[in-house]
């Protein structure tokens, strides 16, 4: 008999917000440890899940900053680049579906440690990217970040890096620490990208207050908000009403939301809320690997503790396909395997 686990298996999937970091196999983190002669709290699989993933709320930020010390570690050679980029690929694809995938990395994080270029890792993955497409049913781009705990310089880099890169660059992200470096430092940077016509999403009320997406919204302009949680505790509305006329897509990530404590309990997200408030929003995994996550999860979690309606899961599809920054002819690929 088929299960509602199963119906969610096999249905076509769209992700438009997972990080290459958030994407490392366990037994990957293990086998280049050995590879590259690097340190791992154990080379035993269930062990080592204890200190790589976060299975409950509440963990320090040490513990969880040690979770991404341990994936950072494993980008130790052009090799495991590409092997790590293929494996999310193939993750997507095969166990969870998926179809339409954004895939995003910040150089400074996941190439910094091993001193790695930007410009031969990023052909890597593009081309990783390319080759897969070619051999499935997926559409898929990359999208590049600027990690704003970096610091300005960093950001600075990075979109000059992306200019450089246009052809492979699907888009841009700006992610991490919102509080500590606010939207508003980064309007210069933003208006190089608009001017570039490099699209924009930015990491914007994961965390905080409410306040953080409207200051996203009027200082930067993006097309799309990783997260954006928060829009939904103003009370009186208004933020919800300016991510819905601004034509902002929320790009949703319920579990990683639950994790971090952005939201109480998974029921209170404020997915459906989005929804029937008429806002573009799509489900997305995140981190799929340290959050012990995908979107087989998330999309379940959506339909038995959020009560989405199948039209409102497809809802979300299509969403993520008119707010995909890839181009019109790859989209209306994506919208055919996606059923839509
Ligand atoms: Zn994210």
């Amino acid at each position: 008999m088929e299960t509602s686990a199963d119906k969610i298996r096999a249905l076509p999937k769209a992700e438009l917000h997972r990080h290459i970091e958030g994407c490392v196999r366990v037994a990957t983190v293990i086998d280049l440890a050995r590879r590259h002669n690097l340190k791992l709290p154990s080379f035993d699989p269930a062990e080592l899940e204890l200190s790589y993933k976060l299975r409950a709320p509440g963990a320090s930020l040490a513990a969880v900053l040690g979770m991404f010390g341990l994936a950072q570690a494993s980008f130790a050679s052009y090799e495991a680049v590409e092997r790590i980029t293929f494996e999310a690929l193939e993750d997507a694809y095969k166990k969870e579906n998926i179809r339409l995938l954004e895939l995003r990395y910040s150089p400074d994080f996941m190439l910094g440690r091993a001193g790695l270029d930007w410009k031969k890792a990023h052909e890597l993955i593009a081309a990783t990217c390319a080759k897969f497409e070619k051999n499935s049913n997926l559409v898929c781009g990359v999208i590049v970040i600027a990690s704003r705990s970096y610091g300005l310089a960093s950001a600075e880099k990075t979109i000059g890096f992306c200019v450089e890169n246009k052809k492979t660059v699907a888009g841009f992200d700006l992610a991490d620490s919102e509080s500590s470096f606010p939207s508003s430092l980064y309007k210069d940077a933003a208006q190089k990208l608009h001017r570039a016509g490099i699209p924009l999403t930015v990491h914007s009320g994961e965390e905080g207050h409410f306040s953080q997406v409207v200051e996203t919204i009027k200082q930067l302009a993006p097309r799309r908000i990783g997260h954006g949680v928060k829009a939904a505790e103003d009370a009186s509305g208004g933020t919800i009403e300016l991510v819905k006329n601004s034509g902002v897509t929320i790009e949703t990530n319920p579990w990683s939301n639950y994790l971090t404590r952005a939201v109480a309990a998974i029921e209170a997200h404020p997915l459906k809320k989005f929804i029937r408030a008429g806002v573009k929003c799509t489900i997305g995994a995140d981190d799929p690997e340290i959050l012990d996550t995908d979107l087989n999860k998330e999309y379940g979690l959506a339909v038995e503790k959020m009560g989405l309606s199948s039209d409102e899961l497809r809802y979300t599809l299509r969403c993520a396909v008119q707010g995909s920054f890839l181009s019109p002819d790859r989209r209306q690929q994506a919208a055919k395997e996606l059923g839509l």
